[in-house]
């Protein structure tokens, strides 16, 4: 393959596993992927086998190498993205897992997280940036440890490893010798923190987590570990890591203190970078790192809504109301306008700014003239409103209005939704021309340290122009809508 350089990202998604080949053009070039299991044992529990994920990451690495015709020798470096807080408890001498991981979704640690709220909510959102919430890692651990039998033991005789799943596959990657995690995912666990960027002694200790099983925090650019070549033929270095949404920020080349991306998947993530400056809402956003890079921190207000196009397959799905989720842009783009519908789409609760486990679903505004179209149309506007909901109270932290909003994920092919985005929240949408912002950010982070990048500025000029979306892409009364939006919303709330 001559002197091309190719950089992978492995990209460990919540669904699915994703392996991508990016040239020196950060062009993707292949891509394999393939879904897991998802375990759901209990009302409110997912689980995830990390032995499984593990066999079809490796699968579809192998997959991409075929499709794209190359080595693993021809692969300079490695960078992995990953679904943050998910968490796993592994033996160090025998690579077994203890039990299963349990993913971000899973509620089963809320009662722990609300005994602990109230005297413990103002220090950890000092020390960590993050709501109480079962949500991040810290609380699963102590889960885990509590609920295996002889494993509380066994992690204070320094036998158990914890690791989020970057974590768990840099260690089976390089054959047990890279225990490791970065910045942005550590501080995703609620016992790291992010002022003095390391473990935090108190948090640990509330949450009984031994020293003895935590990774190395790394920067995102940094030396992981070289994958063993047993395990798919190549020593390669790991060269990038960071978690999905961060990952996403880079890829999307968010780099100056103020710029903002929005992904549009299952749910919504919109992330800001803050600079060196770590926030504190006002507003119940989430402060976050978003990378370390030469010695240098970036910290990133986020705000997540949890049912975005998620809605779109409730829809089609529950209500059968159409086959399939594109054609929900026909659906809605046939009437006028809502004629008065809303549709508040908290089918598990609301995330920011709200935070109210207990919200549920509405639809308002009804009438006999009201067709499937109209409920239709409210779902991807009661999308767009979450979205600008979260822009406002991040604004409001912020001190200034955001210029434009950066834009990937699945349910930016719908053009509606994004102009009728770029019309309510008044602000210029740019949709990213790679669509895998995600795998791309962790690549880049891999190759600037590997020198197949020279630096921030030569990624840039690699970056294709996106699709732009004005403020007035869309004719709407802004106020009337968001009026009836505010009214669906206080309707929706559990108090
Ligand atoms: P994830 O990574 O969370 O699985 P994706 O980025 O693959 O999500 O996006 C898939 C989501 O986007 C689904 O919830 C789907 O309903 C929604 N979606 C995909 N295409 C469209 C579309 N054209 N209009 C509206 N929603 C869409």
């Amino acid at each position: 393959m001559g002197d091309s350089k190719y950089v992978m990202a492995i990209d460990q998604g919540t669904t699915s596993c994703r392996a991508l080949i990016f040239n020196e053009n950060c062009e993707v070039i292949e891509m394999a992927q393939k879904e897991f299991t998802q375990y759901f044992p209990s009302e409110g529990w997912v689980e995830h086998d990390a032995n499984e994920i593990w066999d079809t990451q490796i699968e579809v690495i192998k997959t991409v190498l075929d499709k794209a015709d190359l080595n693993p020798n021809d692969i300079t470096t490695i960078g992995i993205t990953n679904q943050r807080e998910t968490t796993l408890v592994w033996n160090k001498d025998t690579g077994e897992p203890i039990g299963k991981a349990i993913v971000w979704q899973d509620r089963r640690t809320s009662d722990y997280c609300d005994s602990i709220r109230d005297e413990w909510k103002d220090t950890i959102k000092k020390k960590t940036g993050l709501i109480i919430d079962a949500y991040f890692s810290g609380s699963k651990i102590k889960w885990l440890l509590d609920n295996t039998p002889g494993a509380k033991e066994a992690a204070s005789n320094g036998k158990l490893l914890f690791g989020t799943m970057e974590t768990w596959l840099i260690w089976k990657l390089t054959g047990g010798e890279s225990h490791v995690t970065d910045m942005s995912n550590a501080s995703r666990t609620m016992i790291f923190n992010i002022v003095t960027q390391t473990w935090d002694e108190e948090l640990m200790n509330l949450m009984k987590v031994p020293a003895n099983m935590l990774p190395d925090v790394k920067e995102n650019m940094d030396d992981f570990g070289i994958t063993q070549s047993s395990v798919f033929g190549a020593s390669i270095p790991i060269n990038g890591a960071a978690g999905d949404q961060q990952s996403a920020l880079f890829g999307q080349m968010c780099l100056e203190p103020g710029s903002a991306k929005n992904t549009y998947g299952t749910g919504c993530f919109l992330v800001t970078n803050t600079g060196s400056e770590i926030i504190e809402s006002k507003n119940q956003m989430l402060s976050t790192i978003g990378w370390k890079i030469k010695g240098e921190i970036t910290y990133a207000l986020e705000g997540s809504v949890f049912v975005a196009g998620a809605i779109v397959q409730w829809l089609r799905d529950s209500l059968g109301l159409l086959d399939d989720a594109a054609e929900s842009e026909a659906m809605a783009t046939s009437v006028e306008n809502n004629g008065g519908v809303y549709l508040v789409p908290a089918l598990t609760g609301l995330g920011a700014p709200h935070w109210d486990q207990d919200a549920r679903g509405t639809i308002l505004g009804l009438t006999r003239g009201s067709t499937k179209n109209h409920i239709v149309r409210a779902a991807l506007e009661g999308i767009a409103y979450q979205v600008a909901d979260v822009i406002k109270a991040m604004e409001a932290d912020l001190g200034f209005e955001m210029k434009e909003l950066k834009v990937d994920g699945g349910a930016t092919n719908n053009e509606f939704l994004m102009k009728f985005q770029a019309a309510i929240s008044d602000t210029p949408v740019i949709v990213a021309a790679n669509q895998e912002s995600t795998a791309l950010g962790a690549a880049m982070l891999a190759g600037l340290y590997a020198g197949v990048w020279s630096g921030f500025d030569d990624l840039k000029s690699k970056m294709a122009a996106g699709k732009v979306y004005a403020e007035d892409a869309l004719k709407i009364d802004r106020e009337k809508l968001l009026k009836g939006w505010n009214a669906a919303i206080k309707r929706s709330l559990s108090k």
